[in-house]
């Protein structure tokens, strides 16, 4: 006799509220998690998952959420895209490891080949492939400092930039990031950011520039200084779009130096804020891009490309790792790569840009609360605030992504001071989804 097994039914592009969220399931597993997993290690929504595909997430109770974080910018081709996990099932069946280092394939190759591609300039580029986003930042400033000679390293305010050592001291937030933690690589040095809505008024991109450069110059020579490293936009501290002309003249400044400028691209990177890279908006061309998050349909991928005279200033052996690269990851990435060119997602961010300020552009004149609305391409925020004031409320943040979630849509929230209502949906997001999505993201807010 034959088990007749009934294939699992497709997940569909709609929202379905089946129990309170979190239900039974969740809360059990949650009980189970308490008593195994670090306490440290916290979720946004105690909703475990059984599937998820393009812009929604089945839990374990069968409800289906609509998602607005992509992991964290991670799934912009769309959860478990069939081409990504066609992809890597036949790289698993061809091989899982070799590690790199020591026997090579064509696929972290053709993963370099199409990064040097799609990364601004059209300069000789060489690049290494690592695990993760910090990964990546890390092995920037080994390269940079390699290359340079020198030790020093500029961050901005507001930056975030991962939680290994040297990266938590590029990091400016210190809970939850870096309290206790300490101490922290030295050579790092902080420099102001541009922050259209809390620096003075009138201030332009350029003069915030020349804000930074000042410290700079004062505080550490820029002889010393290695890198320059900065978010096009700001990410984990709140999606802020620097005042046009800060990244030039910062850029400028930096190729005068002689600092190597590091883009951290890692969240804005791969089409989501309406163009393949952020640097591309105002036309700077990095010297070294770091890359993860959304390159690899949600493998775990990091990547530094740039200048080939700085990557190949490295001597042998100096930079790697034994997972980096690693095969599975590349062929998602590679499936990936195709995805964002063949359906043009850096379009369809724009798109999901105008949809979302056709909506919620107006709540900064309608919702006291709503300090500003900002952001690009499908990485959009709401700075929220007490009115009338620019003090920041995290608690209404809390409380709006809070509702949300309660209604079936996944928010995120950043910034410095906790804030920020984040939009980051698959780029492949349904319109119609999208919309239901925000109506229950504006009577959230709405009822403030
Ligand atoms: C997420 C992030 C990182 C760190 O990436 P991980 O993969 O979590 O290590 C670094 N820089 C930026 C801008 C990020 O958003």
């Amino acid at each position: 006799m034959t088990a007749v097994v009934a294939a699992p039914s497709p997940l569909e592009q709609r929202r379905v509220l089946r129990t309170p969220i979190p239900g039974p399931r969740s809360v059990a597993l949650g009980a189970r998690r308490s008593a195994a997993v670090a306490a440290g290690v916290s979720s946004t929504l105690p909703v475990y998952v059984q599937r998820a595909a393009g812009a929604v997430i089945e839990d374990v109770d069968g409800n289906v959420l609509i998602d607005l974080g992509s992991g964290i910018a991670v799934t912009s081709v769309g959860a478990s895209a069939p081409e990504v996990t066609a992809a890597v099932a036949a790289q698993a069946a061809d091989f899982t490891h070799t590690c790199f280092m020591i026997s090579p394939y064509e696929e972290y190759v053709a993963v370099c080949e199409g990064l040097a591609r799609i990364t601004p300039g059209t300069h000789d580029k060489r690049s290494v492939l690592v695990n993760s986003g910090a990964e990546a930042v890390e092995n920037a400033v080994k390269i940079a400092r390699r290359a340079t000679g020198r030790p020093a390293v500029l961050v901005l305010d507001h930056a975030y930039h991962g939680r290994t050592n040297l990266t938590m001291a590029m990091t400016a937030r210190a809970m939850p990031y870096k309290t206790g933690f300490g101490p922290f690589a030295g050579e790092v040095y902080r420099v102001p950011a541009s922050y259209p809505l809390r620096d003075p008024a009138g201030m332009t991109g350029e003069q915030a520039a020349l804000r930074a450069i000042d410290v700079a110059e004062r505080q550490v020579g820029a002889d010393q200084v290695a890198a320059l490293v900065l978010e096009p936009i700001l990410g984990e501290g709140g999606f802020v779009v620097p005042a046009p002309g800060f990244l030039p003249t910062l850029a400028a400044w930096a190729a005068d130096r002689g600092i190597v400028l590091v883009a951290d691209e890692v969240q804005t990177g791969f089409a989501r804020t309406g163009d393949m890279f952020a640097m591309h908006h105002e036309g700077v061309v990095p010297d070294l891009v770091a890359l993860a998050k959304g390159i690899a349909g949600g493998l775990p991928l990091g990547a530094v490309t740039g200048r080939a005279e700085l990557l190949d200033a490295v001597h042998a052996g100096g930079l790697g790792g034994t997972f980096g690269g690693n095969p599975l990851a590349c062929a998602a990435a590679l499936a990936s790569l195709e995805i964002y060119e063949r359906d043009d997602l850096a379009g369809a961010a724009r798109a999901i840009e105008a949809a979302v300020l056709g909506r919620l552009g107006a709540l900064a004149d309608e919702v006291p609360a709503v300090a500003q609305v900002r952001g690009r391409g499908a990485m959009l925020a709401l700075e929220l605030v007490l009115p009338g004031t620019l003090e920041p409320d995290r608690a209404a943040a809390q409380r709006v992504a809070a509702a949300c979630a309660q209604q079936g849509v996944l928010v995120l929230t950043c910034g410095t001071w906790g804030n920020v209502l984040r939009l980051l949906p698959p780029l492949v997001i349904g319109h119609n989804l999208l919309d239901e999505g925000l109506t229950v993201l504006e009577d959230a807010i709405r009822s403030l």
